[in-house]
This record gives C-alpha cells, sequence and structure tokens, in this order.
C-alpha cells in the first residue's frame, strides 16, 4: 500500500518512475493478497494509462481498480477510478458519457477526498465541461480544482492545471493569458520528470503562437515535441497533435516540415480515427499545404468536404477556436480562386462564431478573474508560509545563539560568584579564613558539637612582639611573616578544623571533635614549629619568633560560642601576661590552676 501510494504521488511528477513503482507495487500486493493495495495499484497503472495508452486498455485497468475497491469498500479509491474512467470516455470521443459517470460521484467524491485526489475529481469534471464547449462550468470546476491544490503538496498537479487552465483561455480567446500560463507552467514542468506534461504544454503554446501571429516562434517548440519519443517514457502513443503541428508549421513557413507532419497525421487518422477537432485540423492542414503549393482550387477542396463538420454547430468536443481558424483560413483560401462572394460568405460565418466567443469568453472571463485571484492567493499564502518558516528559522537560530550566550554569561557570573563568596570569607594576606567567616561558621559548629555531645576546642594566638618585627624590619617583612605563619597554620590543621585570621597578628582555630588538652598539645605543636622557623628578611636572618595562645573548649564553658571565644581569649591574655611563648587553658577564671604548655613542652 505504501509503494502504490508513492507511485500516486509520482503520477505527474516522473511519470515513468510512477508506472514502475505501481507494477511493483501491484506483484507484492497480489504476493501478499492485498486486495486494497491492488486497488491502489490498478488506480495508478489505469491513471498512467490514460496518457500513454488507448482509452480501452486504460478502462480495462481502472475497471480492475473498481474491482478491487468495491470488494475492501475503498470509495475513495472507486471515486477515483471512476473519474480516470469518465476521463477515458472523454478521450474516445464520448463527451456526454463522461460528464454522465463522473457528475453522479461529485458530491461523496467531494466528501471523501482531500487535497490533490479532490482536485483531480473536480479537474475531470471541468475538462468534461470544456470537451462540451462549455467554459463557464469549466472555469468554476477549475477554480475549485486549484483551491484544493496548494503548490506545496500538490506532487506536480498544479502543473496540469496551469496546462488546462492555459487551454481554457485558449478556447475563448485570451491567448496572452494562456500563454503566462503555459509559461508558467513549463518553468514549473523543469522540476518533473513527465515528457507527456511537458509535451501537451508545448502544443498548447503552440496554439497560442498560432493565434497571436507569432507562428515563426513555434517552430523550436514543434522541433521538441517531435523529439519527444512516442511511447511510455515520451509523449504516450495518443493524441500527437500531428494536425495542429502541422499547421503551425504551415504558417510558420517550414513547408517540408508541414508535409511531413499532415502525412503523419493522416497516417494516424487512418489507424484510430481523430476526433472531430483533429479532423477539422487536418482538413485545415492538407489545404494550407496545397495552398502553398498554389493548388488554390484543391486546398478549397479539402475544406469543402470537411464543411459539415465545421459548420455544424452540436458537436462536442469541436471547439469554436478550431472553427473559427476554418472559416478565416476558408475565406483567404476562396479569396485566391477569385470567389469573391463565397469568401464574404466564409467571412460573416467567421463573424458569427467570433461573436459568440467572444459572448462566451465574457460570461468565463468573470470565472477566469475569480480563479486569477485565487491563484494569486495561493502563492501570496505560499510566499508567506515561506517567509514564515524562514523567520521562524532565523528566530530559532538567534535563540539559539543567545541561549549559549545566556548560558556562557551566567557559568561566568557564577564563577565570579564563588570567587567573590571565597574573597568575600577569605583573608587576602595569608589565605586564611577571615573573622567573618569565622562568625558565620561558629554557631553552626558549636550547635553541631552540642548535638553529637562532643567537643569543640577553639585556640586563639597572637604572635609575641610583633610590633618589633614591623619596627626593625619594616611592615613587608611583618607581612611575609604573616603570612608564613598562615601558611604553617593551615599546613598542620585537619580539613574539618577552621583556621582564620582574628585580626592583626591574631589567629583563632577551631577544632570539632577535640577536646581541650589536645588541643593545646597541638597548639604547642604549633608553637615549636614557629619557634624553629627561619626568615631570611634581605641579609637578615630571623628566627626564634614566638606566639602566645589561650586555649577552651566547649565542655568547660558550657553556655555559648561566645562564651567559648571570651575564655580562650582570656587564657590569651593571661598566656602573655605570664611571659608570652605558651599556651594556656581556659576558663582562667575558674579555680582550677592554669595549665601551661609552651612549645619547649614544659
Ligand atoms: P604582644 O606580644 O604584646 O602581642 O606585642 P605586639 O607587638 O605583637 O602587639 P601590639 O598589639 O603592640 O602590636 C601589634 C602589631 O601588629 C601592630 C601592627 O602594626 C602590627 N600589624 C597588625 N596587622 C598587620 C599587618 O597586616 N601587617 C603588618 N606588617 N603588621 C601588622
Ligand atoms: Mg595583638
Ligand atoms: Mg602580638
Amino acid at each position: 500500500m505504501r509503494l502504490a501510494r508513492r507511485a500516486w504521488q509520482l503520477l505527474h511528477v516522473d511519470s515513468v518512475q510512477a508506472a514502475e513503482l505501481a507494477e511493483r507495487a501491484l506483484v507484492r500486493a497480489q504476493a501478499q493478497q492485498d486486495i486494497a493495495a491492488q486497488g491502489r495499484a490498478h488506480l495508478v497503472r489505469g491513471y498512467h494509462l490514460l496518457h500513454f495508452a488507448t482509452p480501452a486498455e486504460a478502462i480495462a485497468e481502472l475497471e480492475r481498480a473498481v474491482r478491487c475497491c468495491d470488494a475492501v469498500a475503498d470509495r475513495a479509491g472507486h471515486v477515483l477510478a471512476r473519474a480516470g474512467m469518465a476521463r477515458s470516455a472523454w478521450r474516445d470521443g464520448r463527451f456526454e458519457d463522461s460528464l454522465q459517470i463522473v457528475l453522479p460521484l461529485r458530491d461523496e467524491g467531494l466528501g471523501l477526498l482531500r487535497n490533490e485526489q479532490r482536485s483531480v475529481l473536480l479537474n475531470t469534471i471541468a475538462g468534461c465541461y470544456s470537451a462540451q464547449g462549455r467554459s463557464e462550468q469549466a472555469f468554476a470546476y477549475m477554480y475549485q480544482a486549484l483551491r484544493g491544490t496548494g503548490p506545496a503538496r500538490s506532487h506536480g498537479f498544479d502543473v496540469v492545471l496551469h496546462c488546462n487552465l492555459a487551454h481554457e483561455l485558449l478556447q475563448i480567446g485570451d491567448y496572452h493569458e494562456a500563454l503566462r500560463h503555459v509559461d508558467e507552467g513549463l518553468a514549473r514542468c523543469a522540476s518533473l520528470n513527465n515528457a507527456r506534461l511537458h509535451c501537451v504544454l508545448l502544443i498548447n503554446r503552440i496554439i497560442c503562437l498560432i493565434e497571436l501571429d507569432r507562428t515563426v516562434e513555434a517552430l523550436p517548440d514543434i522541433d521538441r515535441v517531435c523529439a519527444l519519443p512516442p511511447d511510455a517514457t515520451g509523449r504516450g502513443a495518443l493524441a500527437a497533435h500531428f494536425e495542429t503541428l502541422a499547421i503551425a508549421a504551415l504558417h510558420g513557413g517550414d513547408v517540408a516540415l508541414g508535409a511531413d507532419l499532415v502525412a503523419q497525421a493522416q497516417a494516424q487518422h487512418q489507424v484510430r480515427p481523430l476526433l472531430p477537432e483533429g479532423q477539422l485540423e487536418l482538413a485545415l492542414a492538407t489545404a494550407l499545404l496545397a495552398g502553398r503549393h498554389a493548388r488554390w482550387r484543391e486546398a478549397d477542396d479539402h475544406l469543402a468536404q470537411a464543411l459539415p463538420l465545421a459548420a455544424s454547430d452540436d458537436i462536442d468536443g469541436l471547439s469554436l477556436r478550431v472553427r473559427c481558424l476554418f472559416f478565416l483560413t476558408r475565406a483567404e483560401i476562396q479569396q485566391q480562386c477569385g470567389d469573391v462572394a463565397a469568401a464574404l460568405e466564409s467571412m460573416r460565418h467567421w463573424k458569427r462564431l467570433h461573436v459568440e466567443r467572444a459572448r462566451l469568453a465574457s460570461q468565463a472571463r468573470y470565472q477566469a478573474a475569480a480563479l486569477q485571484t485565487e491563484l494569486l492567493r495561493l502563492q501570496h499564502k505560499l510566499a508567506e508560509n515561506d517567509a514564515q518558516r524562514r523567520t521562524v528559522e532565523r528566530a530559532r537560530s538567534e535563540l539559539q545563539a543567545s541561549n549559549e550566550q545566556l548560558s556562557r554569561t551566567v557559568q561566568e557570573v557564577q564563577a565570579l560568584q564563588s570567587a567573590l563568596r571565597e574573597q568575600a570569607s577569605r583573608d587576602a594576606l595569608t589565605g586564611l579564613f577571615n573573622r567573618r567567616h569565622l562568625n558565620d561558621t561558629l554557631p553552626a559548629m558549636w550547635a553541631l558539637a552540642q548535638r553529637d555531645r562532643q567537643p569543640l576546642a577553639v585556640a586563639i594566638i597572637d604572635l609575641d612582639h610583633f610590633k618589633l618585627v614591623n619596627d626593625q624590619h619594616g611592615h613587608d617583612a611583618g607581612d611575609a611573616v604573616l603570612a608564613a605563619f598562615g601558611r604553617l597554620l593551615d599546613g598542620s590543621s585537619r580539613r574539618s578544623d577552621v583556621a582564620c585570621r582574628w585580626g592583626g597578628e591574631e589567629f583563632c582555630l577551631l577544632m570539632p571533635r577535640t577536646g581541650a588538652a589536645a588541643a593545646q598539645r597541638k597548639i604547642a605543636a604549633l608553637l615549636r614549629r614557629w619557634r624553629a622557623e627561619v626568615f631570611t628578611l634581605g641579609h637578615v636572618r630571623l628566627q626564634g619568633l614566638s606566639f602566645s595562645a589561650g586555649v577552651c573548649d566547649s565542655g568547660a564553658v558550657g553556655e555559648s560560642a561566645a562564651a567559648l571565644l571570651k575564655a580562650a581569649d582570656e587564657a590569651l591574655l593571661a598566656a602573655k601576661r605570664e611571659g608570652r611563648n605558651r599556651v594556656l587553658l581556659g576558663p582562667v577564671a575558674s579555680a582550677a590552676p592554669l595549665g601551661q604548655l609552651t612549645g619547649s613542652g614544659r
């Protein structure tokens, strides 16, 4: 079924491939006994044969399609197949029959079919009316067909509509407009692989050029049509229109080509009689050929034989255009024969037909205008959709670019923020945390210690006689010593400890899960290492610097973090008082004697 659908879509886009695909679809559907798919495959083949085989062959295939579609209640397939049969009937010259076949299906079809399939049905009805010379109805149906066929989803069917529209405009004598549609169709045809459609467009172009008296321009088009092979890869075996081409060639002055084409048309007529319009054109071409050799009497005889056909007002499929051409040509030939009265009579006949044609044209022109408006609307819509799509694409890529830019900015801001946070909690000189960070962290550490029933120890350290370092070696030397102490403190604390610069030359170390005694031992060890540090400041060596420290733990104070800090600070002051270079345990106010540890371990 998938293959059959694809084949249908290719019918106008690539007629050869469509036929191959339909064949494969049919073989596969038969192997799988898939009747629905068989119906659709027969349908595509039937439509293909409409253009490339005799009407009888197309009808036989479409009848198979109808049988399969009916077996699986595929009404849409049924309607399309019957529309194809209507088209075949009309190809066969049974114009009234064709309308009888297709009209009863109209309402059901319009309800069932969508998009271009709907247009196929409408276009068939239009074709039936056109063949009967009822241009007004033909235009009305083409107008509807076009509504259902946006160029984007038409699978090339819009080219068929351009072609038919041009044909109808030709019939009412609007050659300029017809030529415009033909040229548009030819331009679109370049992207299709459909020689037959190309051929029909070229023939319409040739007719336009004959009527516009620009027949010389039509000569290359005649060559193009003749170059197309008369089989399924080319223009198809049917409706070669050699007679139309012959008229163009003879008007264009190429007598040899004209003679050749007349012979081909006659040969074809022997095999399969031409439709009335073709017969009249063949008579015209034969007369013109005789006229080219100045055999005017013979020319007049040819036309006289065709007169009953040309004069009859009720032969379907015979256009006013060709009948007008007939009487005009006849008047010219009669004049050449010196038969002025007969020529005048022919001119009168021509005028009557011409007036009738003008009447039909004015009726149809309103439809043509509406159609034109609709076409423009569709083209605008297409252009608008296209512009909208481009705008959306542009907006999407702009959005993506701005998203990328935004996410880069967010990353940048996040990096800056974390740097700022780091800066805000760090002391620039030593790299240790600052007092603010300690104030932020301490309450949480205190609470955690209380909950875990674990001691939290704190040490406050103040470098001894630090002012002397500044005074004797300069402020920069003082900074270097402070930074060195920062590194030492940081290097000797655990990851869970919080080491910070308390201010100036004072430092504070928070030690979770550590009791006062252990903390005191740790700070005493730190004091030993500090005293062992040697500084070379310029050419001066500095050694044996000391500090004083007060240490306390949460178990000893109990009430609050502030009390803990206060107790450690008081122990520090006591250490200073007692001569510096030592680590004292707090709280000092207690009755217990001060525990003292110095760097020497005394
Ligand atoms: P003590 O043993 O009593 O603590 O004596 P000290 O000299 O260390 O104490 P004092 O409070 O008298 O002096 C502290 C000095 O520390 C004074 C100040 O200039 C210096 N100081 C504080 N902050 C910095 C700093 O960031 N860089 C430098 N180079 N010196 C600083
Ligand atoms: Mg101090
Ligand atoms: Mg000091």
